[in-house]
């Protein structure tokens, strides 16, 4: 059976990790609370909605709990990444994994129990110095 994974929030970053799920086959529900980033992911994943996932009640009305992985990817509204995160770990959703803002940010994940925490800007960012200095070693 298709692996089913929700994304939350259709930023390039979400709209991305959509796009590549598509791109391998997976099934992907595209969750956010505006209706322009919904209308233009409906035709791609599998199914698109309009939901404010700080709202337990709507979350749970979209089968949420079903669902192998959700991805949260809410950045600069911290509160609501933390309110969604928190209300999918009482839902006991198998696996979590957040995109984490800044440092405050990411502890907040970790103590709630988030299974994976990714913060892309600062991640690139190591990984592209890494490179540039080996390169660097290798041209000396
Ligand atoms: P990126 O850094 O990935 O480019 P962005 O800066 O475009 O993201 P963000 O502010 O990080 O946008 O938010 C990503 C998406 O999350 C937005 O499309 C926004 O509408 C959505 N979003 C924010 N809060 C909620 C919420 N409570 N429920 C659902 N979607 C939300």
């Amino acid at each position: 059976m298709k692996k089913q994974f929700a994304v939350i929030g259709l930023g390039r970053f979400g709209g991305s990790i959509c796009k590549s799920l598509v791109d391998e086959g997976m099934e992907v529900l595209a969750i956010d609370e505006d209706e322009e980033k919904v209308n233009e992911f409906a035709s791609l994943v599998t199914q698109a909605v309009i939901a404010d996932t700080t709202d337990e009640k709507a979350l749970r009305g979209l089968g949420i709990k079903n669902f192998d992985h959700v991805i949260v990817a809410i950045g600069d509204n911290i509160q609501a990444s933390i309110l969604t995160t928190l209300i999918l770990v009482e839902m006991d959703i198998k696996h979590i994994t957040v995109k984490a803002q800044n440092d405050y940010h990411e502890k907040v994940l970790n103590r709630l129990g988030a299974d994976e925490i990714i913060h892309p800007e600062r991640d690139i960012g190591i990984r592209i110095a890494h490179s540039v200095v080996s390169k660097n070693v290798l041209d000396y």
